[in-house]
């Protein structure tokens, strides 16, 4: 490339056109990569998920549903309120089963364990309304939105224990943090809060695997991250305190608190900041008044 083609405009601010090639089609060369990274998740999905035939417990139809295999999930990191940040193949969007001929929807461990006087509730309130839906190959983020959606509808209407719903409710939440959807994220985390929080003074334990501790810390953090932050520092308190606690989960309370100290104290700081800067500023118009006054004076005395 002749580096004198653009020369004489580099004072015009294009300082970078001589690296540019008349010629090269730059366009094809990005679609070319988009396609073949389309084609790789294609193949990395096509080898981590497997189809199952499950029987549906409500109409009794076969359905195909589609399963994660355990080997080829990566876990990245795990949040604060435990949802872990997979690689490439997240787990979440096919957590939830569904029968696209009668709407029934719940999570995978669920789905074959339903009440037949629930299944009778499910044909009468949600089978009668049902549409269907044409779902594509592999779901995403938003898919997995609607199926966690439409699971907790389900819940609600055979009235579940009240930690399905929480927990369903959380995973929703979860799933808005992903596409960075925060106003949704904290709608669906100030349910999952209540829900947790009723099921904690009425239900036995294990909750999903954790035990009285674990979820009274859930509680905590779920509170910290809607804004309630005495709530969350009394949970915290409660598990820090209590001396049969598992020291894993002290910790996690202890890193947590910490955690809100220094976000209040960052706040105090920014608000001290804002009203420095709103004195000056103040100062800043009255000077400037001042000497607009003054020069206005002075060009009065010239004139
Ligand atoms: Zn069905």
């Amino acid at each position: 490339m002749n580096k004198d083609i653009f020369s004489g405009i580099e004072y015009l601010g294009f300082d970078n056109a001589s690296e540019i090639n008349i010629f090269s089609d730059k366009k094809q060369e990005t679609e070319k990569k988009v396609d073949s990274e389309k084609m790789k998740l294609h193949n990395l999905l096509v080898s981590s998920l497997y189809e199952k035939e499950v029987r549906c417990p409500v109409c009794g139809c076969i359905i195909k549903t589609k399963v994660v295999k355990s080997s080829s999930t990566r876990i990245l990191s795990k949040d604060s309120d435990f949802f872990l940040r997979y690689g490439d193949i997240n787990p979440y969007f096919y957590d939830i089963w569904l029968c696209n001929v009668c709407g029934y929807a719940a999570t995978k461990t669920d789905f074959e364990r339903i009440r037949d006087s629930d299944a009778e509730i499910i044909q009468k309130s949600i089978s009668v309304k049902w549409h269907g839906k044409a779902y594509p190959e592999y779901f995403d983020v938003n898919i997995a939105i609607e199926r966690y959606k439409l699971s907790l509808l389900n819940y609600c209407i055979i009235n579940a224990k009240l930690s399905k719903k929480a927990m369903n409710c959380l995973k929703i939440a979860w799933m808005y943090r992903l596409i960075n959807d925060n106003e949704n994220e904290q709608l669906f985390l100030n349910e999952a809060v209540e829900g947790f929080t009723k099921a904690y003074s009425s239900e036995n334990f294990p909750i999903y695997s954790m035990d009285k501790f674990t979820v009274l810390y859930l509680i905590g953090d779920l509170s910290r991250r809607c804004g309630k932050t005495d709530d969350a520092s009394s949970y915290f308190s409660k598990v820090i305190v209590d001396p049969t606690c598992p020291q894993k989960i002290k910790e996690l309370a202890k890193d947590q608190r910490e955690l809100m100290k220094m976000d209040a104290k960052k706040a105090e700081e920014d608000s001290l900041d804002e009203e420095n800067q709103l004195d000056e500023d103040t100062t800043d118009t009255t000077s400037t008044k001042k000497e607009s006054i003054f020069s206005k004076l002075f060009k009065k005395s010239l004139t």
